[in-house]
C-alpha cells in the first residue's frame, strides 16, 4: 500500500451514548404519542447528553484528531467558477431514505431529518434546544441530523443522482468538507449496505394526533 493507511468506514466509531440517546428520543416520541407529555419532554432532556456533543466537535470541530485530511488534498482550479451547493430535491431525498433508510451510511449511527426535528421542536421548544451556534443545539439532535452527502463534492463536479448522494450524520458530512473519499481516507460508503434497523428517524411524530393520555383525563 505504499505507507497509504488503510481506508476507513468512518472517522470515528460512535460512542454507546449515541445509541442511548437515541433510544431515549425514540421513547419519547412513544409516550408523546400516548399523550405523556410530560414524560417525552424529560426523555427528550435526557438524550441532550454532553457525552454526544463531544463526540460530534470531536470530528468536524477544527483540528479534528479523527477526520485528519492525508495525504494532503488535491489543489484545487484556482479561479475555477464557483458552482452554488446545489440540495437534492424532495424526491431525490425520499429516494435516498428508501434505499439508505435512516442510518448515516459512513458510521452506521441513526439520524433525523431537519423537518421531523422542527416538528417535535414546535411541542417541545424547552427540551429541543437550537441555537445557531453548535454549543447551543440539543447534542443527540444535533449528533443525529440527518445530511444529504455528495460522495464527489459538488464543487469537484458531483451531480445529485443517486450513485454520487449518500444519508449521512452531521459529523461525517461536516468531518469531510469539500474533500474526495480519497483524500479523507474513507472507503466507499455504498460498497457496505446500509444498516437496517427499527428506528424511523422519528418520522412517527406528529404523523398523526396525539392519542388521548390518561394524564389529560380529569377526575369526576
Ligand atoms: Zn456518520
Amino acid at each position: 500500500m505504499d505507507g497509504h493507511p488503510a481506508l476507513r468506514a468512518c472517522f470515528r466509531a460512535p460512542i454507546p451514548e449515541i445509541a442511548q440517546a437515541a433510544a431515549l428520543l425514540d421513547a419519547a416520541v412513544t409516550a408523546h404519542l400516548r399523550g405523556q407529555a410530560a414524560q417525552a419532554e424529560a426523555w427528550i432532556r435526557q438524550a441532550d447528553m454532553p457525552a454526544v456533543a463531544a463526540w460530534v466537535e470531536s470530528i468536524l470541530g477544527r483540528n479534528s484528531p479523527y477526520a485528519v485530511i492525508r495525504p494532503a488534498p488535491a489543489p484545487r482550479l484556482a479561479g475555477a467558477p464557483r458552482v452554488p451547493a446545489r440540495m437534492p430535491s424532495a424526491q431525490e431525498r425520499c429516494q435516498l431514505h428508501a434505499r439508505d433508510g435512516f442510518h448515516c451510511r459512513f458510521c452506521g449511527i441513526p439520524v433525523i431529518r431537519q423537518e421531523v426535528r422542527e416538528r417535535i421542536r414546535r411541542a417541545y421548544p424547552q427540551a429541543l434546544r437550537w441555537g445557531k451556534r453548535n454549543a447551543e443545539r440539543h447534542a443527540a439532535f444535533f449528533a443525529l441530523w440527518a445530511q444529504y452527502d455528495h460522495l464527489l463534492p459538488h464543487a469537484l463536479g458531483g451531480g445529485n443522482e443517486l450513485s454520487n448522494m449518500v444519508i449521512t450524520c452531521a459529523a461525517c458530512n461536516y468531518g469531510r468538507g469539500g474533500y474526495t473519499l480519497a483524500e479523507a481516507g474513507l472507503a466507499h460508503p455504498l460498497e457496505q449496505p446500509p444498516v437496517r434497523s427499527a428506528w424511523d428517524g422519528l418520522e412517527r411524530f406528529g404523523r398523526a394526533p396525539p392519542a388521548v393520555g390518561t394524564d389529560a383525563v380529569l377526575p369526576q
